[in-house]
Formats: C-alpha cells, sequence, structure tokens
C-alpha cells in the first residue's frame, strides 16, 4: 500500500498541518486512530509525547 499525505513536505520530512516531524498517528496526524501502528511508531509516538509533557513542565517552572 502506499499512502502519500499532502501535509508532509517531502524535502524536510516534516508535517506542514503538526510543524514537526511526520510521525504518521501521532496526536493531531489525519491517519491518528485510523491506522495501526508498529512498535517501532508506538515508541516514537511516546517519545514525542513525554517530550511535549517535558517541555510544558519546564515552561510551567519558568513561569513560576
Ligand atoms: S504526521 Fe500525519 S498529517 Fe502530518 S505529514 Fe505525517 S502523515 Fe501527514
Amino acid at each position: 500500500m502506499t499512502f502519500y499525505c499532502k501535509n508532509l513536505e517531502i524535502n524536510t520530512d516534516q508535517c506542514q498541518k503538526l510543524h514537526g516531524d511526520c510521525i504518521m498517528g501521532r496526536p493531531g496526524c489525519v491517519l491518528e486512530g485510523r491506522v495501526a501502528v508498529s512498535d517501532v511508531l508506538q515508541e516514537k509516538i511516546d517519545k514525542l509525547a513525554a517530550d511535549q509533557r517535558k517541555r510544558v513542565q519546564k515552561r510551567q517552572t519558568a513561569e513560576g
């Protein structure tokens, strides 16, 4: 199966919708909840969520 996403900037492998790495099935992705993701892809999605939580905590700490 071949899939092409109109949000993908091919030259940089970046998602123009989510302004970050194209990780199919990530939160906000057009494929979220529509496809089964591999273990490797799920690890990337989990890492992305963990990184986002860290950024939020860091911002909240900086704001006091
Ligand atoms: S993350 Fe999803 S919406 Fe964004 S470019 Fe990749 S497949 Fe498309």
